[in-house]
């Protein structure tokens, strides 16, 4: 363990970084070196374009000042000096962000070796304590963002207090690539985006769709086992809609443009919660009626910049695995126990089991009533402990309208997600005056809460393909087996077997092409189908298979009688 937080040492690493590019570069001009998610980068303008030689070299000279434990020194001058100093060198960018300092802020040089940077700090006292670095890329970039202004050359890397963590880190980026959901969606044909259709907009091929419509007719039984009803509700509504919602005061940039229909403007929804709150709406309610649990697959349509569309991940259409709970204040402890306790197990089916909840609590600007705050989140605790969970707190972390908790979900090469929130709401009952009749015959306000297991089915299809890294599990394989013949003369054996096994309502397939078993088992491989059934002469005397289990490996010769138990014993019990 390094005494450092990972951004410090990662930060100080793109100082390091700088001071090679200067070693090699001596004309550079710099720009900035942040830390971010995964590293760091820092921004440089080159008499010429970097090339890959160049970024080893860059790399080489990185780990020799580490070796030497170069210290990182501070000192302050005024603003002035600073001007000088930075004039001097020719250094336009750091003059520029040297405005953006505020008048009254102290101004800081950091040296290390012969580079000094504008920084406030902090970093790691010498170079030896950033551990390992390794750079990744070089991309394009404009200063500021802007794209009038120049475009520098960026570089990026990562670094870490040790070897083994960098190596491990390494490790599971390329794990990541290999399982990358776009990659492997056009591979197994599951869905792809057309630039003709739009950026952000899927389009599911039927083996996408399959395992989408198993998710779906699961989620809506589980949800009505469980005590919910099911909606439906349009996929546009009026302005007034959105007037009383607030939705065009505080969310208007990330709804698409309104249409006119019959001289009023309509907008597509960006959120299902008014059609519920209407269908709430609709007639007086009793306290006898509640708690309400009321659910719907609602595709919506947020605008996000094209920049960080993302395949499946982040998309502008998607479907919400949505629901909204309107309860009396009585009632919200044990309803906020119960969907802590559904969502688990709906995890648990997909063979998730690592999971981390995050309670985030009233921010300085919120509106409602603090009492109820303080219930709500009391009711979030309760809840989370209940559940047998640690949480962690994410102190004025909440939305002004109410707190939440966030579920992170830990797959299978050790990514954490942000998935599934139960999200209070002390806006939308106030807005759009929501009442019930209390046992004392009085009006009273109700609890809302949304929430949301998957998020949406594009995000978690998307997350569940690199989960499982395209093989998924029989009961959501779209194809479950396939049968291959050894030769034509076993070609009705197949499609009567095929004809068969969907009759009792599994999917199967046939490959009778007159290819080589070689090929055909190549193929079978690559679609990742659970179950490979092999028939040859034997086999159709026999009402038998040769069989090859994804999971098992070579199970021999299996009666079909056999191949069903086992197809209906993975299914059953969803096994992974
Ligand atoms: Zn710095
Ligand atoms: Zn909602």
């Amino acid at each position: 363990m390094s005494k450092y937080p990972l951004e410090t040492i990662r930060h100080s690493a793109a100082h390091l970084m700088a001071a090679a590019v200067k070693q090699l570069f001596p004309g550079a001009k710099f720009d900035i070196g942040p830390a971010t998610e995964n590293g760091f980068y820092y921004d440089f303008d080159l008499d010429r374009r970097l090339t890959p030689e160049d970024i080893k070299a860059i790399e080489k000279a990185m780990k020799k000042m580490i070796g030497r434990k170069l210290p990182f020194e501070s000192y302050e001058l005024t603003r002035a000096e600073a001007e000088k100093a930075l004039a001097a060198d020719q250094q336009t960018y750091k003059l520029e962000r040297l405005k953006d300092i505020p008048d009254d802020a102290v101004i800081t040089f950091y040296r290390t070796g012969d580079f000094v940077d504008l920084c406030r700090g902090p970093h790691v006292d010498n170079s030896g304590e950033i551990g390992a670095v390794k750079l990744q890329s070089i991309a394009g970039s404009y200063f500021k963002g802007d794209e009038k202004n120049p475009m520098l050359q960026r570089i990026y890397g990562t670094a870490f207090a040790s070897e083994e963590e960098l190596q491990a880190y390494l490790t599971m980026q390329e794990e990541a690539a290999k399982r990358d959901h776009r990659k492997l969606g056009q591979e197994l044909d599951l869905f792809s985006v057309s630039e003709k259709v739009g950026p952000g907009l899927v389009l599911w091929h039927p083996k996408g769709a399959m395992i989408r419509n198993i998710f779906e007719t699961f989620w809506r039984a589980e949800h009505y086992k469980n005590g919910y009803d099911l909606l439906y509700t349009p996929h546009i509504g009026q302005s007034v809609l959105w007037e009383t919602s607030g939705h065009l005061d505080f969310y208007k940039e990330g709804m698409y443009a309104a249409m006119k229909i019959d001289e009023k403007d309509y907008y597509v929804k960006p959120m299902n919660c008014p059609f519920h709150i209407e269908i709430y709406q609709s007639r007086m309610r009793s306290y006898r009626e509640l708690p309400l649990r009321w659910a719907e697959l609602g595709t919506v349509y947020r605008y996000e910049k094209s920049g960080v569309l993302h395949g499946m991940l982040r998309a502008r259409g998607f479907t919400q695995d949505d629901a909204h709970i309107i309860c009396t204040v009585d009632q919200i402890e044990d309803e906020i126990a119960e969907v802590l306790r559904f969502s688990l197990e709906i995890w648990k089916a997909f063979g998730f089991t690592k999971i981390k909840p995050y309670l985030a609590t009233r921010p300085a600007k919120a509106v409602g009533d603090p009492a109820l705050w303080d219930k709500a989140i009391t009711s979030l605790q309760k809840a989370v402990e209940k559940a047998g969970f640690e949480c962690e707190v994410d102190e004025g972390g909440g939305a002004f309208y109410g707190p939440k908790i966030d579920l992170k979900v830990r797959d299978a090469i050790g990514r954490e997600w942000q998935m599934s929130t139960i999200q209070f709401d002390f806006n939308l009952p106030e807005r759009f005056d929501m009442t019930y009749i209390g046992e004392d015959g009085k009006k009273h306000r109700p609890f809302m809460v949304h929430r949301a297991l998957m998020g949406s089915i594009e995000r978690f299809f998307g997350i569940l393909v690199e989960h499982y890294a395209g093989a998924f599990p029989v009961w959501l394989a779209p194809e479950q087996a396939r049968i291959l013949t050894l030769t034509d003369r076993q070609h009705e054996f197949g499609d009567a077997l095929k004809k068969e096994l969907r009759g009792l309502g599994f999917r199967v397939d046939v490959d009778n092409r007159s290819a080589s078993l070689g090929a055909k088992i190549k193929d079978a491989r690559h679609d990742r189908i659970p179950y490979i059934l092999v028939v040859g002469d034997k086999e159709m005397e026999d009402h038998s298979a040769s069989v090859r289990s994804r999971r098992e490996g070579e199970l021999g010769v299996l009666s079909i009688q056999q191949v069903i138990e086992k197809l209906r014993y993975d299914l059953d019990n969803k096994i992974i």
